[in-house]
């Protein structure tokens, strides 16, 4: 496998995250665990996404599993490359988006979504290697549906992490 890697933007939206959440101790801590106490992660390089595993456990671990789908509903809402778009937008349009805003974020996975009305289905191959990434892509799901002012839900029908040929979500709104 080539290695994986995330881009910088997603992991300092997360760390954002827990620094507002739990303040400096927190960073430092979930930094700590991660490997980059001292690295400075710059928004635009891509990194390694055993990072991103770990800053995803430590919250876990530290906090719950809820708290990993805020994270990254609360990632989606401030990564800035949504942003621009959100204001006129429809869930239908920001869904045919996604999968060329993940390729400018992940260099690693495929994610495939089919939409039709009122509902999409997700699948993602290769991209979750923890059930916390999983519950991180649930919030970045519901975070499309807030963004674009749509109610709705977000349902995770198969998983790759246990067992399933892909992870797969259900969007029904
Ligand atoms: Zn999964």
């Amino acid at each position: 496998m080539s290695e994986r890697k995330i881009r910088g933007n997603v992991i300092n939206r997360y760390l954002g995250f827990i620094k507002k959440t739990w303040g400096k101790d927190g960073e430092e801590q979930a930094r700590k665990e991660s490997g980059i106490v001292d690295i400075n992660i710059s928004d635009s390089n891509f990194y390694s996404n055993e990072i991103m595993v770990r800053i995803l456990q430590w919250i876990s671990a530290n906090h719950g599993m809820e708290r990993v789908k805020q994270a990254g509903k609360y990632t989606t809402k401030n990564l800035g490359l949504f942003a621009y778009m959100v204001r006129f937008v429809s869930m239908d349009t920001m869904l045919h988006k996604a999968e060329e805003r993940f390729k400018e974020l992940y260099k690693f996975g495929k994610i495939d979504i089919e939409i039709s009305e009122n509902k999409a289905i997700a699948k993602m191959k290769d991209v979750s290697e923890v059930e916390e990434n999983c519950q991180g892509w649930i919030g970045v799901l519901e975070a499309m549906l807030e963004l674009t002012k749509t109610k709705g839900t977000v349902t995770q029908t198969k998983c790759q992490v246990s067992g399933d040929d892909h992870c797969e979500y259900i969007v029904e709104w």
